[in-house]
């Protein structure tokens, strides 16, 4: 099995020498195991807050050892009648090309008409999240204006494309003219690039001339102090993420304008989707006939090779994808 391993912590942006590629012999099957050959992993944002050893929900990547995170896979030596040869599965062992399971840490894909690596965005951990944090915590209407922002990435891609379905009008805010090329085909309304627009807030402004009343976030910093500016009273912000502050290896300043939280009443909650996958079936019913009818598309940006997982995984602090990173093994 060809693995990457953390070999050291970063300071700032991450970069190759932080990681090494490094091939293990897997030991004979035992009573009960499967081999299990994975066939796409995802890199995600999130994976750099684990490159820093503190606490935090999730445990900190270990120096030395092989990292960890999404992949689908399939079954291809099996001592476990639950997992039989063939079948396809999703786990947390990704930056591996294959493992050893008990089947304890699989989960058979469903049996959905779909490409195996939608599993990992769209119908995956990706869309989970967008669902649940514009409907479960920005508790969307259909009268809403809606501004995401990293739109034109795994999460915001997806979404852009839900509040269009619920009705709203939709602002995005992305890093490059084709990325908004992109996201306007989605559907949505207006797209900032954040890169060339100047001032952001005066841009929102003009993008949204009567107001946002949600704020999907991704990104933080400006993006966050232009968003409260043009918050509507009683508009509610759901903190996904922050991704402009992972690199940074001091705590950043907070926005400016805090104190519009409270004179237009906002409420600004932040998720963390692992806490919501009781909620999978139910976004499965939602996104599966979606996806079927082709109102919600899925965008992804492939990287082919274990050897050039790191590299997919920098880019995502570059903007080097469109929709959700992946890489085929
Ligand atoms: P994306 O596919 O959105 O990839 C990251 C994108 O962020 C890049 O393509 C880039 O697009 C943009 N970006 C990178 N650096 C900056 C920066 N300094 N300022 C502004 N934009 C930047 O990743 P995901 O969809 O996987 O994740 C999006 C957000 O959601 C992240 O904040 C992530 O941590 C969070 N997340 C949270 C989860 C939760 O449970 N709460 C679960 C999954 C993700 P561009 O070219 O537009 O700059």
């Amino acid at each position: 099995s060809k693995q990457i391993h953390l070999v050291s912590r970063p300071t700032g942006v991450p970069s190759q020498a932080n990681f090494n590629l490094v091939e293990v012999t897997l030991p004979d099957l035992q009573a009960g195991q499967v081999l299990v050959k994975n066939t796409w992993m995802s890199v995600d944002p999130y994976m750099r807050n684990r490159m820093i050893d503190r606490e935090s929900y999730i445990p900190p990547f270990q120096l030395g050892e092989v990292m960890d995170g999404g992949a689908v896979g399939e079954v291809v030596e099996s001592n476990n009648p639950q997992f039989p040869v063939g079948a396809r599965v999703s786990n947390i062992s990704g930056w591996r090309t294959a493992f050893i399971s008990n089947g304890e840490d699989l989960t058979q894909l469903p049996e959905v008409d779909l490409p195996d690596q939608h599993f990992l965005g769209v119908i995956g951990m990706t869309g989970l999240t967008a669902w649940v944090g514009l409907t479960k915590i920005a508790q969307l209407k259909p009268t809403d204006t809606v501004f995401v922002s990293a739109a034109s990435g795994a999460v915001g891609s997806v979404a852009c494309q839900i509040a269009k379905l619920y009705g709203c009008r939709v602002i995005g805010s992305v890093g490059s003219d084709e990325k908004a090329e992109m996201v306007k085909a989605m559907g949505v309304d207006a797209v900032i690039n954040y890169k060339t627009a100047g001032n952001l807030t005066q841009a929102l402004r003009e993008a949204a001339p009567e107001g946002i009343d949600v704020y999907f976030e991704n990104v933080g910093g400006e993006h966050l102090e232009a968003a409260l500016e043009v918050m509507n009273d009683y508009g509610r912000i759901a903190v996904c993420g922050m991704i402009a502050d992972y690199n940074a290896d001091s705590p950043q300043p907070g926005p400016a304008n805090l104190l519009l939280i409270n004179t237009k009443k906002l409420t600004m909650q932040g998720f963390i989707v692992m806490d919501y996958f009781d909620q999978y079936e139910a976004f499965v019913g939602q996104m599966a006939p979606w996806l079927a009818e082709g109102k919600v598309k899925s965008e992804e940006t492939v990287y082919e090779g274990i050897e050039h997982a790191v590299e997919a995984f920098l880019g995502l602090f570059e903007g080097r994808n469109k929709g959700k990173m992946l890489v085929k093994l």
